[in-house]
């Protein structure tokens, strides 16, 4: 084609063409014109379309139109540094580039030059002044080799491809736009037509595949008065807040998103024994504070589960029914959860009040029960978990969890008092231990707002001078929720506690928002890691790899590493294999009444001393105590190990340990 005939004929008429293209609605069949346009101009054998990714640091095959499809057509979906190669170098300079001798260029690549390429023109694609990718044509060795490229033809191709370029740009934006009908744009999480959606494909696999599903609606507690205290910039950012902590703690494959408001929707796939496992990690993300000083604030969820098929197989009804259980756990105080074909998990009798908590601290009917904690690779106790219970005079006992919920939501200083009869108490009972030279450890749970009292490291020095050996045996087990409301007052305290010789543990690891950069930023000495990484062990690989994780973090900062809630023997060798050093859970004991700790207690460091003499034999006594723990793990753990030095090492034993401790 010669210059004039270019210039006047073929220039107005291609250039229409392009202009028509641009109406073109399907990009691909856009792009296939386009291309070929520029392929026919320049006499090309082919035309390559190679987008930047949306950090601008990769180039991306995209689409290749051309003769050597079935050479090039392999590139597709080819990433390469968008610093390499011509495009690199197109990149940098905003400029076109022709390339007559393509295998002898510094920065040609390998793989073009084996397809054999020859030659190529790399033309930027610009669009509102930005690099969005290069546009290459390319010449294969067989063709008659191209001289040069004149300044019209190269005119004429930038002119397409700023064409091409405007049309990715366009797709670009449509593809956000597509995404946007479904994000949420505070929480960048799906929205309610966004996670509706998952629902419909949720129950499509249900009747498919028959995997059952959860559904947990959560409603966020306190956001309205977070709002209403500190204004609604305040407020998008506690949302915010809250859609990254459950974005952290939902599994791989569940879904997550924001139905409106403060009301968050997710979906898991599960069986109903899964239900309380997610339903408290979620409730224990949610636990927020926030604000400082007089303006602070809690939020926490309700959170109504329901579960497909059980409890219904059609949208409507599953979001129904959980709506309605959501709002049965707030009228119940919130920070709960409810099934929606269950009752509410708390009868209503023990719904308890501050009243009732008052009246039992007054009238004694507080206990603390004591549960075992063991070294893993023996079995060998190390200590006991103190925990609150209260024991009605009708003979109804009501566990931890509901007082705690009562009296940490109590004005006044009901917590304090508590938390103070738990430490008074605990000290008194372990006096009676340590007249029998038993000293296990005694690790006490301390609510958040109790720790960080101006008064508690005062009661805790009073009663370490009173008793001696306190705390020297304590560990104080606190929330990571405790620490990071004052990560400074937090550290305070605890090199107080030390000083008073007790040990620092967190609770619940792994539950809370706590990284490991603050565990290393403070002067702790244990980590125990949440029961609902260990309950689906050793199968859920997730969990797995979490507590290996976690382990290795804790012991290279030194910390030991206790694992809650073991129920079954597997659980307890996965706990070896990961090697975690302690262990609590049923699978050893339940919490119990102090004198049933104190015999169980007993008749462990009486068996580790029988076992020194007598490997083989269990002494008649230590059989009939066995026996007598009918049911409970231990009985199964006696049988599970038939050569009893397995587990319990006399190394180990309390009575061992706590002479070498005073010696
Ligand atoms: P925690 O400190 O994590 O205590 C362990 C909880 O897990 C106890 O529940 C215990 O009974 C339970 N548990 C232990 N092993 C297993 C197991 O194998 N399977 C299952 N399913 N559960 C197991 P509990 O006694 O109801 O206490 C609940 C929470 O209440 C405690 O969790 C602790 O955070 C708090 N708490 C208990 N006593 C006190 C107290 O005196 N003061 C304060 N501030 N909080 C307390
Ligand atoms: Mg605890
Ligand atoms: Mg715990």
């Amino acid at each position: 084609m010669n210059n004039s005939l270019l210039i006047h004929t073929a220039v107005p008429s291609l250039l229409a063409t392009m202009d028509a293209l641009t109406l073109e609605p399907d990009f691909q069949i856009f792009f296939k014109k386009a291309a070929a346009a520029v392929r026919a101009l320049l006499g090309a054998d082919g035309t390559a379309l190679i987008l930047l990714d949306d950090d601008n640091q990769t180039f991306e095959y995209k689409l290749f139109e051309g003769e050597q499809q079935h050479l090039l057509n392999g590139f597709k979906g080819l990433r390469f540094s968008a610093t390499t190669g011509i495009s690199g170098r197109v990149l940098t300079s905003k400029t076109s580039i022709f390339t007559r001798d393509y295998p002898n260029a510094p920065d040609a690549m390998e793989q073009l030059i084996d397809a054999g390429l020859q030659s190529n023109l790399v033309i930027p694609l610009i669009s509102s002044d930005k690099v969005l990718g290069v546009l290459a044509s390319s010449w294969f060795a067989h063709t008659n080799s191209v001289a040069d490229i004149s300044p019209q033809l190269l005119t004429l191709a930038e002119r397409i491809a700023s064409q091409i370029a405007v049309a990715c740009h366009r797709e670009k934006l449509e593809a956000q736009l597509r995404a946007l009908a479904t994000i949420d744009p505070l929480t960048k999480l799906l929205n309610r037509r966004g996670i509706l959606q998952c629902v419909d494909d949720s129950l499509e696999k249900l009747h498919r595949y028959n995997r059952p599903f959860a559904l947990f609606f959560i409603d966020v507690d306190g956001l309205k008065s977070a709002n209403d205290h500190w204004g609604h910039e305040t407020g998008d950012v506690l949302l915010r807040d809250v859609a990254q902590r459950l974005s952290d703690v939902v599994r791989k494959g569940d879904q997550l998103g924001r139905l409106g408001g403060d009301e968050f929707l997710i979906i898991a796939e599960c069986d109903a024994s899964h239900i309380d496992i997610l339903a408290n990690r979620f409730l224990q993300a949610l636990r927020i504070p926030y604000g400082t000083g007089r303006k602070r604030g809690r939020l926490s969820g309700s959170i109504g589960v329901v579960l497909a098929p059980q409890d219904g197989v059609d949208e409507i009804n599953l979001l129904r029914k959980a709506d309605a259980a959501m709002y049965v756990a707030k009228s119940q105080g919130g920070d709960r959860f409810q099934r929606a074909s269950v009752k509410s998990e708390l009868p209503q009798e023990t719904q308890i009040s501050i009243v009732d908590v008052e009246g039992a601290l007054e009238r004694n009917e507080l206990q603390l029960w004591y549960q075992p904690i063991c070294q893993l690779n023996d079995l060998s106790l190390v200590g006991f978990e103190a925990l609150l219970r209260w024991c009605k005079p009708d003979g109804e006992i009501i566990s931890a969890g509901p007082l705690i919920q009562t009296f940490e939501s109590a004005r006044g200083d009901l917590e304090f008092r508590l938390g103070n009869w738990v430490l008074r108490e605990a000290a008194r009972q372990m006096q009676l231990w340590s007249k029998n030279s038993l000293a296990p450890d005694i690790h006490i749970n301390i609510s958040p707002r109790h720790f960080l009292h101006p008064s508690f490291l005062a009661e805790l020095q009073t009663l370490c001078e009173q008793q001696q050996g306190f705390g020297a045996a304590l560990i104080i087990e606190i929330t990571e929720t405790a620490m990071l409301e004052d990560l400074e007052r937090a550290k305070r305290i605890m090199l107080r506690c030390r000083d008073l010789g007790a040990r620092m543990a967190v609770d619940d690891f792994g539950t809370g928002y706590a990284s490991l950069t603050y565990i290393k930023r403070l002067p702790l000495d244990m980590i125990k890691i949440d029961r609902s990484f260990v309950a689906e062990l050793p199968v859920n690989k997730v969990d797995w790899d979490i507590t290996q994780g976690i382990v290795s973090i804790a012991h290279a900062l030194g910390l030991a590493v206790v694992a809650e809630g073991a129920e079954a023997f597997e659980q307890i060798g996965s706990l070896r294999e990961l090697g975690c050093d302690q262990v609590q859970g049923y699978f050893i004991h339940r919490p119990m009444p102090f004198d049933d700790a104190n015999a169980w207690l007993q008749h462990k460091s009486l068996r580790a001393t029988t076992d020194q003499y007598n490997a083989k034999k269990v002494s008649k006594t230590t059989k009939a105590i066995a026996n007598q723990e009918k049911g409970n793990a231990l009985s199964r753990l006696t049988t599970a190990f038939s050569v009893p030095q397995e587990f319990v090492d006399p190394r180990f034993s309390v009575a061992q340990r706590s002479k070498n401790r005073s010696a």
